[in-house]
């Protein structure tokens, strides 16, 4: 065996502990969502609404939410304020393994808690393994992420689950270039083959390197966009700075939308693991057909998208190519000092306050407002100012304000922006 099998070897190895410690089964659902991607369109079309009637029927007969329910065309499309009213009213009574709280901010700045199953998780992971992949991950390299951690530590078991997968966490809280020097030093010590991130910060460190390039990257093989829309010249930015292939990587977890870009640059939805509609709107509503524990069906996942219907793509793969995504943005907030920050960081900060309704930021040069949307009972400054604290530890402005229950701005598009710069 040569040097790089006994290294992936061992690297798979890693994973099957994932697996066997955590209760998942990462490997096994990789390995049928690559022999699912080449059945033919109409079996995987019917695959997957099979599924679909397999799960309305154990929501039907094991969920408060659904009892009353006739069919699956019959539902009402579901909003997230839906799942946040009666939240304990999507849990399965047949559901006997363990479940796991997650949360999500979106696009809209108003969280949503929700469950999560092994099932579900190993699908979420295996869908991320097939972007890293066309990278050309192989099992066992060191990963850096790129992203908003949460602001509480994290515990032993997620470090385990880390340290396992060998990424390494690289927040975007501090984007400052005093940072960005420590990043890449890192980078290339640590060895990293993959890098995964939001698409912003990434584009926001490629411009630092051609500042301050060119800077080699021995290791890299990749880079896979997340979490946000990946705009074909931030693509072409980081491309130039890092000197390595550019993916995109698009998920939805709650609605089990999983997307990955396949060597030829096609998105490709993984359709055997949700069962999607595109309304007449085109945003797209999609039901987790791999969670049977917290069911939630024909979500509205608030993103804008569009299919390519006609195209078989070079790849083999039989997953329907999305050929547009609109939705999610995120920008980057800086203070007159420099200091950047990812607008995700808010996301982030208040999305286990279960009082925050939504929020949004409006800043300018000078000052930085935090609009929320609360329970007029429970619009007390004290409580809040937290916020502005842990704020002022990566921003500074020369003032700052908590605004209650005033109506949001909206963006140019009218669409809610949860960040917003004022003049
Ligand atoms: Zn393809």
């Amino acid at each position: 065996m040569n040097k790089f099998t006994v290294f992936s070897l061992i690297g798979y190895i890693r994973i099957v502990l994932i697996d066997v410690l955590g209760g998942t089964t990462i490997l096994k659902t990789l390995t049928r969502f690559k022999a699912e991607e080449l059945l033919p369109k109409d079996e995987l079309k019917q695959l997957s609404k099979s599924r679909l009637d397999q799960l309305f029927h154990i929501a039907k007969t094991t969920t408060p939410y659904y009892k009353a329910a006739s069919n699956y065309e019959g539902l009402e499309v579901l909003e997230k304020a839906t799942i946040r009213q009666s939240n304990h009213e999507f849990i399965s009574s047949s559901f006997k393994q363990k479940m796991y709280p997650k949360s999500t901010g979106g696009s809209t700045g108003i969280p949503l808690n929700y469950l999560t199953t092994p099932a579900s998780r190993s699908a979420m992971w295996a869908g991320i393994l097939m972007s890293w992949q066309v990278a050309g991950y192989q099992f066992g390299d060191k990963v850096a992420f790129i992203a908003g951690t949460s602001i509480v530590k994290t515990n032993l078991k997620h470090k385990l689950f880390y340290f396992l997968f060998n990424i390494e966490v690289y927040s975007v809280y501090d984007l400052s270039d005093k940072k960005l020097k420590e990043y890449i030093r890192k980078i290339n010590e640590s060895k990293v083959a993959i890098i995964y991130g939001y698409a912003s910060a990434l584009g926001h460190i490629a411009t630092y390197l051609l500042r301050h390039g060119p800077i080699e990257f021995p290791y890299l093989k990749g880079i896979i966009c997340t979490a946000e829309v990946l705009t074909e010249n931030t693509r072409h930015q980081i491309q130039t700075a890092f000197f390595v292939p550019v993916f995109n990587q698009y998920g939805c977890n709650e609605a089990g939308v999983s997307a990955y870009e396949c060597k030829h640059h096609q998105m490709h939805l993984i359709s055997s693991r949700s069962y999607y509609e595109v309304d007449s709107e085109q945003h797209l509503i999609s039901t987790d057909l791999t969670n049977l524990g917290f069911i939630i069906m024909k979500y509205k996942t608030g993103d804008l998208i569009e299919f390519d219907e006609a195209t078989v793509c070079a790849c083999k793969s039989n997953y329907p190519i999305i050929k547009h995504i609109m939705g999610r943005t995120c920008d980057i907030v800086t203070d007159y000092e420099g200091h950047s920050l990812h607008s995700c960081f808010f996301n982030i900060l208040f999305r286990d306050d279960k009082s925050i309704k939504q929020f949004q930021i409006v800043f300018s040069d000078t000052s930085l407002k935090i609009y929320l949307n609360v329970d007029p009972d429970l619009a007390v400054e004290a409580h809040y100012e937290k916020y502005i604290t842990e704020i002022k530890k990566h921003l500074h402005f020369d003032s700052y304000k908590l605004i209650f229950n005033a109506p949001f701005l909206k963006f140019e598009n009218a669409k809610h922006r949860f960040v917003i710069q004022e003049d």
